[in-house]
């Protein structure tokens, strides 16, 4: 399914400032060597996006792209950009559409099996019940794989969520966390690699802003521990246009302080407006903290903090 090209596209001329940028700043240079995320919209529409790719790989080894992998023929430009992509040995992701599994995923999902020996899937519920029937279809497919390693793990993660749908089925956030326990989210051997993420869906309102709850845990407010506000950058998203946010906040979660624009900035402005920045989250936070004592959970606070980050 081949979208119009439009202009939030990263083109691989902005990749390649970018990658300059990031490798004359220690902090992000740091960050970049451990894992550079392609992601947000749907990378594999850019049509430069083996190109860029490839970009990013002259900082590290470990670059991935995300896709929600909903394709529909095999001479799709996606699809031929996406096998490119693993046969530079990048690894691609996607997160799982019960809607687009039976018709496209489960098929491409195969394919990509050949081709690469590792994959995370991102798994997003509404509900128990979603959560048992999306982790119903990967064990059944890895099991028809023939991989026993991976079949074992989601084996323990229907367990786990069967006693729950059963025992507790409308249990809270905290019932599901201390109950799902240390679960691994890793499996693996040396021939495959496969990773699980769990993801709670939110609505959003009319404003951008998703809720103080999830859908499937209604009755606690779901809470992001900010690591910034605390002194430590562990991740950083950087937007088409250059700007920075130290979360994983693909632009969605409307956090005003920036941390500099990497395509525009000098290493030595950006260094100033993290510091800066950090202070603006810390303040912000802090109210977001008196807010939620105070009964007034959800109220935004002048920092544009997002009124969930704790
Ligand atoms: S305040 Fe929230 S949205 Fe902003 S950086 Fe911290 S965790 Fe991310």
């Amino acid at each position: 399914m081949e979208h119009p090209v439009s202009e939030w596209h990263l083109t691989a001329e902005q990749a390649r400032n970018m990658a300059e940028k990031i490798k004359n700043v220690e902090v992000l240079n740091t960050l970049a060597k451990q894992e550079i995320n392609l992601t947000g919209g749907e990378a594999s529409q850019n049509p430069d996006i083996v190109e860029i790719c490839k970009i990013f790989q002259t900082i590290t080894p470990h670059v991935c792209l995300h896709t929600n992998l909903d394709i529909l023929s095999e001479k799709s430009k996606r699809w031929s950009r996406l096998v490119e992509i693993m046969k530079l040995n990048a690894r691609v992701d996607i997160t799982l559409y019960p809607t687009a599994w039976e018709s496209s995923q489960k098929l491409f999902l195969e394919k990509m099996l050949k081709l690469q020996n590792k994959l995370i899937v991102n798994v997003v519920y509404e509900s128990l019940l979603d959560l048992k029937n999306q982790i119903g279809l990967l064990q059944n497919f890895f099991q028809e794989k023939g991989i026993a390693h991976v079949t074992e793990l989601l084996q323990t993660y229907s367990e786990k969520i069967a006693t729950l749908t059963n025992e507790h089925p409308n249990c809270d956030d905290k019932i599901f966390t201390t109950h799902m326990g240390d679960i691994e989210a890793f499996a693996s051997k040396p021939d495959f690699i496969f990773g699980i993420s769990l993801l709670p869906a939110f609505n959003v309102d009319k404003n951008g802003y998703r809720g103080m709850t999830s859908l499937p845990f209604p009755r606690d407010k779901y809470l992001i521990g900010c690591p910034a506000a605390r002194g430590s950058i562990d991740i950083m998203t950087i937007q088409q246009n250059g700007e920075m946010t130290p979360c994983c906040d693909v632009g969605n979660l409307k956090c005003q302080p920036k941390f500099g624009n990497v395509l525009k900035d000098s290493p030595h402005e950006i260094m100033e407006r993290m510091e800066t920045s950090m202070k603006v989250l810390a303040s912000g936070i802090k109210k977001n903290h008196e807010n939620l004592k105070s009964g007034k959970a959800g109220m935004q606070v002048e920092e544009g903090i997002p009124p969930y980050c704790s």
